[in-house]
C-alpha cells in the first residue's frame, strides 16, 4: 500500500479565476488528512528551480485567497520542463522533500506535461540513482508519481468537465462589458463588434452572445456555412434595425473563421457593416479583462469541490493508477483518465483545423450545439410574416399565455423574452399575464409582440409583474373564463413556490373546469432554489453572486480587526443560498433550517470562535439562513456571540435583505432561462391538442432537462417548509465545514 504523505500543488499555463479556491481546497483537505502539502510557485518552473520555489504550506497560507482572482502561487509557461533534463531536475527537487503526489491545475498543455512526467518517473528515478543524485532507498520509497489534474482555462475548451475553472467568471466579465457597451451603443444607434477570447473554442463568444442578447456571433466551431455569409449577416442586422432596435452587437471569437478556414477579424466585420449598411461601427477588444477579477460564486464552488476531490483521489492510494482528471459533469464530480481527456480536447482543435466542423460541434457536446441553435433562432425571430416567413408546415398557431409568479427572480425576463420570441418564430400568439395569478384572476392579459420584449434578456426583476397570490374558491372560475375568452391554448408559468402550487391547483381542478385541460408548464425561477425536480432555479445563481460580492466587501471592511460577522441571507426555509455562499466565502459556520440548531451547537460554536480568535484569527464569518431557527435566529446569535466573545472579538450583524434578489441576471441564469424557455415552448407545442395534455414542471438535473408531472409536486416537497425533499447540495456540507475550520492549534 502506497501511502501519500507529501503532496505538491501547482497552477500552470494561463491563469484562471478560481485557481486560488482550488489551491485552498487542496491545501486544507490535505492538511486535514495529515498530509504535508507544498505549494510549487510559478507552475513547472518552480519544480525545476526547487529551493524556496517549493513552499511547505500551513493552514493560514491559503487564508483570505478564496475571493482573489489569478493565482497567488503564480503560473508560468516553462520551457525547461518540456525537456527531459528539466523534468529530471524537477523529479530531484520533489524527491528531496519526499513529494510523490501532485495536483496540477491548468489547461491541456499543463496536463500533458503532467502525464509525461508520470510516465517517465521510474526512468527519471533510475537516472537520478545512477547519477548519485538520490539514493536507491529514496527511489524505492517513491516508485510511483501520483497525479491528479484539475481543468482550468477560461475558454472552457477541455473535455472531461462541463465547465473548466475560470469560465464562468470570464462570462461574467464579458456580460458586464457587453451590457455596458450596449447602453452606449443604443444611445448613439451604433454597432459594436466585440472580440472575445477563444482561439479554438467559441464557448465564451456563443454563451456571451446568448446571455447578452447579441445580434450575431462568429465562432470557430461553426463557421457561416454559405460563402455569402456577409450578406446573410447584413440582412438579419438590417431587419433588426427596421423593427426599431437601437443597438447592434456582433460578438466575434478570436478564432472565428469562414467555411474555408480563413480567420474573420473584427476589423473585417466592421468594414462589411460600414460599407453595406452604412452603420457607425466601433470595435472593442475585451482582451485580458476577461481573465481578471474576483472569481464568480460558481467558480469558487466548482474549484473548491474539485480541489477537495483531487486530494481524496490521491489518498485513495490506488496502485499504478494512471493520472486522472477530476471534473464536473451534469453537476456531479467525475473522474476520467487525464490523457484521454487531453486527446479528445485536442481532437476538437484538429477537427477545426481540418475543416470538419460537424465533428467539432459534436465533440463540444449537445448543450453547446443546442445553445447555438437556440441563438440562431432567437436572432432570426421577427414578427410573423414580416419577412414573408410562416410557421413550419401546417402547424396549428397556438395562443400561449405566460406569467411570472412568486417573488421576482433575476432571469425571469430573460425566460419570458426567449419564450415570446421562440413562440412568435413558430407563428404563435404570445400573451403576457400581468402580476401572476392575481392578474390572471382579474383578466390582465395582453399580447406580447417581438418588440415588446426588447432588452429583456439582460434586465433583472419581472417586467410582466409578479405576485404570490395562489387561486382559491371562485378564483378558479374567473381564471377558466379568462382562458376561454382569450382562447389560451397553453400556459407557461415562470416562477417560484406559489407558481408551482397554483399550477398544481389548476391541475387538480381539471375535472371541475375543462378550461384547465390545456398544457401547463412551470419553469423554476426563484432565488431560493427550493423547487422539486430542478437543481438550479433561475435567479439563484445571481443571488449567490450578489451575496458573495456583499460578503467580500463586508469582510474587507474589517480585515485584521478581531471582528466576527453574523450575516443573514435569504432562502426562506431552504438552506441552499446559505450553504453555497458559505462555501464561496469561507464562512466558519453556516446555520441551516434543514439541519436545525441546538443550544449545544451554539455553545460549541462560541468555544470554537473564542479558541480561533485567541490563537490568531482576525476575522470571523458566520452565515445564517433567514429562517434557520425561530428562536436561535441571527439576532440571537449576534447577541450570544457579542456577550460571550466580548473580551476577545467584536460582533457585527448584517442582514443582506433584498439586494440578494435584485440586479441583472448572471450569465448562468440568463443561459439557463433561455434554455428552459426553449424547452418549455417545445413541450407546450407538443402537448397542445392532446386529449390529456401534460401539466408539468421542468428542471435541470444531472445535466439533463427533465419534465415531471405536477402530480409529483406534493409528493416531492415538504409543504410545511416549502422546499424540495431531495436537495442535491446537501452532501456539500462536509466540504464546507472541513475547509472553514480554524487553523489547528500547534
Ligand atoms: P492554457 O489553456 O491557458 O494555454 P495550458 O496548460 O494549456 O494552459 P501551456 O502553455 O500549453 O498552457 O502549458 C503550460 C506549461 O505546461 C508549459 O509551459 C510547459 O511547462 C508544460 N507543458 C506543456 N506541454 C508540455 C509537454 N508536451 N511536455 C512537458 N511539459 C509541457
Amino acid at each position: 500500500m502506497l501511502t501519500t504523505k507529501k503532496l505538491g500543488i501547482l497552477t500552470s499555463g494561463g491563469d484562471a479565476p478560481g485557481m486560488n479556491a482550488a489551491v485552498r481546497a487542496v491545501v486544507r483537505t490535505a492538511l486535514e488528512r495529515d498530509v504535508e502539502v507544498y505549494a510549487i510557485y510559478e507552475g513547472y518552473q518552480g519544480m525545476v528551480d526547487g529551493g524556496d520555489r517549493i513552499h511547505k504550506c500551513d493552514w493560514g497560507f491559503v487564508g483570505g485567497i478564496l475571493q482573489r482572482g489569478g493565482t497567488v502561487i503564480g503560473t508560468a509557461r516553462c520551457m525547461p520542463f518540456q525537456t527531459r533534463e528539466g523534468r529530471r531536475q524537477a523529479a530531484r527537487n520533489l524527491l528531496s522533500r519526499g513529494i510523490d503526489a501532485l495536483v496540477v491545475i491548468g489547461g491541456d498543455g499543463s496536463l500533458t506535461g503532467a502525464n509525461i512526467f508520470y510516465q517517465e518517473w521510474p526512468e527519471l528515478l533510475t537516472e537520478l540513482v545512477e547519477a548519485g543524485e538520490i539514493t536507491q532507498e529514496v527511489a524505492i520509497a517513491h516508485p510511483q508519481l501520483k497525479i491528479v489534474g484539475l481543468p482550468a482555462s477560461i475558454d472552457n475548451d477541455f473535455y472531461g468537465s462541463d465547465m473548466t475553472i475560470g469560465t464562468d467568471t470570464a462570462l461574467h466579465r464579458i456580460t458586464e462589458a457587453v451590457d455596458a457597451i450596449s447602453s452606449t451603443a443604443a444611445s448613439h444607434q451604433r454597432t459594436f463588434v466585440i472580440s472575445v477570447m477563444g482561439r479554438n473554442c467559441g464557448y465564451l463568444a456563443l454563451m456571451g452572445a446568448l446571455a447578452t442578447g447579441a445580434d450575431w456571433v462568429l465562432i470557430p466551431e461553426m463557421p457561416p456555412t454559405d460563402d455569402n455569409w456577409e450578406e446573410k449577416m447584413c440582412e438579419v442586422l438590417k431587419a433588426g434595425r427596421s423593427f426599431g432596435r437601437r443597438d447592434t452587437i456582433v460578438i466575434v471569437a478570436e478564432g472565428a473563421r469562414d467555411s474555408h478556414g480563413n480567420l474573420i477579424s473584427c476589423d473585417q466585420v466592421k468594414h462589411i457593416l460600414e460599407e453595406r449598411l452604412g452603420e457607425d461601427v466601433r470595435v472593442t477588444i475585451l482582451g485580458h479583462m476577461q481573465r481578471g477579477g474576483a472569481p464568480s460564486a460558481y467558480d469558487r464552488i466548482l474549484s473548491t469541490i474539485l480541489g477537495h476531490n483531487a486530494v481524496e483521489e490521491i489518498l485513495a492510494d490506488k496502485p499504478h493508477r494512471e493520472p486522472m482528471l477530476i471534473g464536473m459533469r451534469g453537476n456531479r464530480v467525475t473522474q476520467a483518465p487525464l490523457m484521454e481527456c487531453v486527446q479528445i480536447s485536442r481532437s476538437v482543435v484538429q477537427a477545426i483545423a481540418a475543416g470538419d466542423y460537424q465533428k467539432a460541434m459534436q465533440l463540444r457536446g449537445h448543450i453547446f450545439e443546442e445553445a447555438y441553435n437556440t441563438f440562431s433562432t432567437l436572432i432570426q425571430a421577427k414578427p410573423p410574416g414580416s419577412l414573408g416567413e410562416r410557421p413550419p408546415g401546417g402547424q396549428k398557431s397556438l395562443r400561449i399565455a405566460i406569467l411570472n409568479c412568486d417573488a421576482a427572480a433575476p432571469g425571469m425576463n430573460t425566460a419570458v423574452r426567449a419564450a415570446v420570441r421562440l413562440g412568435i418564430d413558430r407563428g404563435y400568439t404570445m400573451l403576457g399575464i400581468e402580476h401572476g395569478f392575481r392578474g390572471f384572476i382579474q383578466g390582465k392579459i395582453r399580447e406580447l409582440d417581438w418588440v415588446s420584449v426588447r432588452g429583456w434578456a439582460t434586465i433583472g426583476g419581472s417586467e410582466l409583474g409578479t405576485s404570490r397570490k395562489t387561486p382559491q374558491g371562485r378564483d378558479f372560475y374567473a381564471i377558466a373564463r379568462h382562458i376561454e375568452n382569450n382562447h389560451i391554448d397553453a400556459l407557461l408559468i415562470i416562477g417560484g413556490w406559489s407558481g408551482y402550487q397554483s399550477a398544481y391547483y389548476l391541475y387538480q381542478q381539471r375535472e371541475n373546469y375543462p378550461a384547465f385541460n390545456i398544457p401547463i408548464l412551470c419553469i423554476p425561477a426563484t432565488i431560493d432554489n427550493n423547487l422539486p425536480g430542478a437543481e438550479h432555479s433561475i435567479g439563484s445563481d445571481t443571488a449567490l453572486n450578489n451575496i458573495i460580492e456583499a460578503i467580500d466587501k463586508i469582510k474587507q471592511s474589517a480585515v485584521a480587526s478581531n471582528r466576527c460577522f453574523v450575516v443573514e441571507v435569504m432562502g426562506l426555509y431552504c438552506g441552499y443560498l446559505a450553504l453555497m455562499s458559505g462555501i464561496a466565502t469561507g464562512a466558519e459556520r453556516v446555520y441551516l433550517h434543514e439541519e436545525g440548531i441546538t443550544l449545544k451547537n451554539l455553545q460549541q460554536d462560541v468555544s470554537d470562535l473564542i479558541a480561533g480568535f485567541t490563537t490568531g484569527k482576525r476575522l470571523g464569518l458566520v452565515l445564517c439562513n433567514e429562517k434557520a431557527h425561530p428562536v436561535y435566529n441571527s439576532n440571537f446569535i449576534r447577541d450570544l456571540l457579542t456577550e460571550e466573545g466580548k473580551k476577545i472579538f467584536q460582533v457585527r450583524q448584517s442582514i443582506l435583505g433584498h439586494l440578494q434578489q435584485g440586479g441583472d441576471p448572471s450569465p448562468f441564469d440568463r443561459i439557463s432561462a433561455t434554455r428552459l424557455a426553449q424547452k418549455g415552448i417545445n413541450y407546450l407545442s407538443e402537448q397542445a391538442g392532446k386529449e390529456s395534455p401534460g401539466a408539468s414542471f421542468i428542471g435541470l438535473q444531472g445535466g439533463q432537462v427533465n419534465f415531471w408531472s405536477l402530480a409529483k409536486f406534493p409528493q416531492w416537497t415538504d409543504q410545511e417548509f416549502k422546499r424540495a425533499k431531495e436537495q442535491w447540495w446537501w452532501d456539500l456540507r462536509a466540504i464546507a465545514s472541513i475547509l472553514a475550520q480554524p487553523a489547528p492549534t500547534p
